[in-house]
């Protein structure tokens, strides 16, 4: 017999922690903390099996779930002394959702299950609250109303807002129980209005409808974009959650909230949390009131009226402060915390591991690190990879001048510049068309998760440092204010105004998450300081990481930088890029036109110079200070006709430039035009067909080397790479070619090698391996040429593909392990069998990319190579590489 429910509470449960993928997150943590002795409602979890086995059998539950949610209802009733659907003492629950990732999209919870004409009495005489009672009543019928039935939630409030403008009420605390008893008449007969029939009262009834919706959204459109843009398979399903009630909504002594161990926005060892006394469940996130802060010291840093729960509830507050010490000691991580205290009790709601900006990623990591708590590889696991980019990028500059239109809360940090936009749709729509966007909303809910991800940043009216934007954004890493009170969004004008001052849509403003200003226009930004924890978590990564990084670079200024952030050489240095300059074009174009070989070397000849001193820029930074690092350069790659105009105005002027005719000019281009560029005259088919080139662009690096050599007693490190070859015949010739300038020129420290980049080479490794000193794998064109696809017009129809299941992963961005993997490892195996010396190392885009990384350590590569912003990515991403691979061997 399969067991489909896990009860839990009364400090016992039949999970934990361990069983996140049976019980989802937050089940299998309601467990544990059941299980650890801390006050948890008890409750029971329907499995995730419960799910995939609902889906698998069309939509039907398993026979013999009944019985064992029947088990689970007596299991709290037991324990709470309380029955389901009794009149006299009624047991209330929630309903709700978890999966094992925590899932915004999802079913919305629903609070105080079990209530109907009969048991809202049984609630009243129990708690000696009439209020309380009926207040729980029309929240449950909103609620239910809305996430079970379809009603939206507007329906109700605006019968609310209306009763209340009629009674003179501001607040509404300030309805009494009458009030609330004509409301929940008024919001059943709302309800049967809109359904056409009675909103149910029976308990078992209303139980199951929750259900079917939880397990229901599982496949809604929200929930379907959120895992596609996560990566969560759809065959995870999701778990139910149903549990005991605790109400703090009982009056002054009642409250609910959230918290964190630790700053998540700043990784600051000290609580933070905000709370709602008399309040329930989400009135806190929803930002329908201003919520309290928790500490006093957070009260007086953000300059509040309002005391905090420390003060407001000081005994309630200790414990609380007891519970965070022992979850963040037992879960070895800051925990994001949901608690309710109902009439001065504190109850556990939820915990888990809290989502955390990058800068707090990193001094969370260093400070646990420091305390003992965790260990040095523990804390660069901790660390994801490619959030480190949110740190690389500039912040405003502190003394630019600066206009602030609106101020609201710091909620995720970072700055950005963009247009204002209003709906999510237009954000997105706009972000395809290649603008930055900045989305202006009054709030956002799930439905705006797309038009988050297409925004540069995110700005809200209302909500605070826990509502639904701050926390997508902190885990999108993409700076949010929230709460910015006195913007007013006008939908219907298209413009948003505070105070009079309008912005209309389309205007630029800049958004500061860090200080939780926007401005207006840009305001001017600088580079990121990228010291303290960021240069610990690094030095440790270069400690653990066995594989080099190096950068894909060839300006001086990328170069540059990317020796900033760390790189150890260059792994590509693309040559054509340097002729591309307005001034170098020239003679470049007159060395395409040349009718034969004397042409062409007249016209190298004077290239020479000026990539001579290329070369040297690029020398003069990596053999620097008495140690030189490896700068792979590689020949000319590109097709020549790229090098030729195509617009028949610019036809005219550079021949007028070059002193021909048009139609000589034209004729040419014509003659050098192809079908399929990319697999044609290009790479190492140009050095053989024109060796002066090739010959030109070494004699260039030789000179380059000694110069350089000679200013500053460093030799630099030459590795020349010839691209695209297929045979081992192409390479041994352009090499024999390469060594000969390079006795002529007196070269210092060379060597010659290969791009893998052709199936073919890949496959015949071993006789090219006799020729070349190194392989360099170009993953872009390898993937490119074993798909058999284009990368320039993939993008039309990968969706598809991914959708279709047929791929997982564009295979441009993450690394097809499976078949360009195998093609590597052939590479790697037969090359290394001929010449064990061979240097094995990555150059494509997936050498930035955390799982491509991971592949190519364990495929042996040395290094990878990656532009300049990845370089700190790529380190910290290999040392995770080499520890996980430790781990595995364990
Ligand atoms: P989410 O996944 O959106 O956070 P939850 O299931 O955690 O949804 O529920 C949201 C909120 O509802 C909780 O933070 C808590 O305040 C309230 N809630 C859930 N279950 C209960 C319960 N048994 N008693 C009181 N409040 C509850
Ligand atoms: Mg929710
Ligand atoms: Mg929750």
């Amino acid at each position: 017999m399969t067991q489909w429910v896990y009860a839990f509470g009364g400090g016992s449960a039949e999970g934990d922690t361990s069983m996140k993928n049976l019980l989802g997150g937050k089940g299998a943590n309601l467990a544990e903390m059941a299980s650890l002795g801390l006050p948890v409602p008890p409750g029971f979890t329907m499995t995730t099996e419960v799910c995939t086995t609902y889906y698998k059998n069309g939509e039907q539950y398993p026979d013999d779930l009944d019985p064992q949610v029947e088990a689970g209802l007596a299991h709290i009733e037991k324990l709470t002394d309380k029955v389901f659907g009794d009149a006299e003492n009624p047991l209330l629950v929630s309903v709700r959702s978890g999966a094992r990732a925590s899932m915004p999209g999802m079913m919305d919870t629903v609070l105080n299950l079990g209530l109907n004409d009969e048991t809202v009495e049984g609630l009243a005489k129990l708690s000696g609250d009439r209020r309380f009672a009926f207040d729980s009543y029309r929240r449950f019928i909103t609620m239910y109303a809305d996430v079970v039935l379809g009603v939206h939630h507007h329906t109700f409030e605006d019968i609310l807002e209306t009763f209340k403008d009629n009674r003179g009420y501001m607040l509404d605390t300030e309805l009494n129980a009458e009030d609330w008893e004509t409301l929940v008449g008024r919001f059943k007969d709302a309800a049967k209005r809109e359904l056409g029939y009675d909103f149910p009262q029976d308990p078992r009834v209303q139980l199951q409808g929750a259900i079917d919706a939880v397990f229901g959204s599982w496949m809604n459109d929200r929930a379907v974009v959120y895992r596609r843009l996560n990566d969560i398979p759809a065959a995870w399903g999701t778990a139910v959650n149903v549990q005991a009630m605790v109400f703090g909504n009982m009056g002054e002594t009642s409250a609910t909230g959230v918290a964190f161990t630790r700053d998540p926005s700043t990784g600051e060892n000290t609580y933070y949390g905000e709370f709602l006394i008399n309040a329930q469940g989400e009135d806190v996130v929803a930002g329908i009131r201003t919520p309290q802060t928790l500490t006093k010291v957070a009260r007086e840093n953000m300059g509040d009226e309002a005391p905090s729960m420390e003060e407001a509830m000081p005994d309630v507050y200790a414990q609380l402060a007891e519970t965070f010490v022992s979850l963040e000691a037992h879960y070895r991580d800051m925990q994001d915390i949901e608690f309710t205290v109902e009439r001065g009790k504190l109850w556990m709601l939820q915990t888990r591991t809290g989502k955390r900006t990058a800068r707090a990623a990193l001094k969370i990591a260093v400070d646990m690190a420091a305390a003992g708590q965790i260990s040095q590889d523990e804390a660069l696991m901790r660390v994801d990879a490619l959030s480190l980019d949110q740190l690389l990028h500039p912040t405003l500059s502190p003394d630019a001048p600066r206009d602030i239109i609106a101020s609201g809360l710091p909620a995720s940090p970072g700055a950005a510049i963009g247009e204002v936009v209003f709906t999510s749709d237009e954000a997105e729509a706009l972000k395809k068309a290649g603008h930055k966007v900045i989305l202006v909303r009054t709030e956002t809910s799930p439905e705006d998760i797309h038009g988050m991800h297409a925004a540069e940043a995110i700005v809200t009216a209302r909500g605070g440092m826990t509502s639904h934007a701050a926390v997508v954004a902190r885990g999108m890493g993409k700076p949010c204010v929230s709460g910015a009170g006195t913007i007013r969004i006008d939908l219907a004008a298209q413009e948003f105004s505070v105070m009079g001052r309008v912005v209309k849509k389309g205007e630029t403003v800049t958004v500061d998450g860090a200080t939780g200003h926007v401005f207006a226009g840009e305001v001017e930004m600088i580079q990121p300081e990228l010291s303290g924890d960021f240069a610990k978590i690094m030095a440790w990564a270069d400690e653990a990481r066995t594989l080099g990084i190096r950068t894909n670079a060839e300006t001086p200024l990328d170069v540059q930088t990317a020796k900033d952030f760390g790189a150890e050489g260059i792994g590509l240095c693309r040559t054509e890029h340097m002729f591309f300059e307005e001034s170098r074009l020239g003679n470049f174009r007159e060395m395409i036109l040349a009718t034969d070989k004397d042409g062409r070397e007249a016209a190298l000849a004077k290239i020479l110079p000026v990539q001579t001193d290329d070369f040297a820029a690029i020398f003069r930074i990596m053999a620097k200070d008495g140690q030189s690092l490896p700068c792979t350069i590689r020949l000319l790659d590109p097709p020549l006709h790229e090098f030729l105009p195509h617009e028949e105005a610019d036809i005219q002027t550079v021949a007028d430039t070059l002193g021909v005719s048009a139609r000589e000019l034209m004729s040419r281009a014509r003659e050098l035009a192809e079908t399929n560029p990319m697999l044609g005259h290009r790479g190492c088919r140009l050095g053989i067909s024109y060796p002066e080139i090739y010959e030109m662009q070494a004699r260039a690096i030789f000179e380059a080397q000694k110069q350089v050599a000679s200013e500053s007693g460093v030799t630099p490190i030459a590795e020349i790479m010839i691209p695209l070859v297929s045979s081992a015949k192409e390479l041994e010739i352009l090499k024999a070619a390469i060594d000969r300038i390079a006795q002529d020129v007196g070269a210092l420290d060379y060597s010659v090698g290969t791009m893998i980049e052709l199936p073919r080479a890949a496959l015949r490794a071993g006789d090219i391996a006799e020729h070349a000193a190194f392989f360099s794998f170009g993953t872009n064109d390898l993937t490119q040429t074993t798909f058999g696809l284009s990368r320039d017009d993939a993008g039309r129809f990968l969706p598809d593909y991914v959708r279709a299941g047929i791929i997982e992963k564009d295979p441009f961005v993450t690394l097809d392990q499976d078949g360009v993997g195998d093609l590597i490892s052939i590479a790697v195996e037969r090359g290394t069998a001929v010449n064990k010396d061979l240097k094995l190392g990555i150059c494509g885009e997936h050498g930035g990319d955390p799982a491509s990384i991971r592949f190519c350590h364990n495929a042996g590569l040395k290094y990878v190579s990656c532009s300049p912003y990845r370089v700190p990515i790529a380190r910290l991403a290999a040392a995770q590489a080499a520890i996980a691979s430790k781990i595995a061997a364990h």
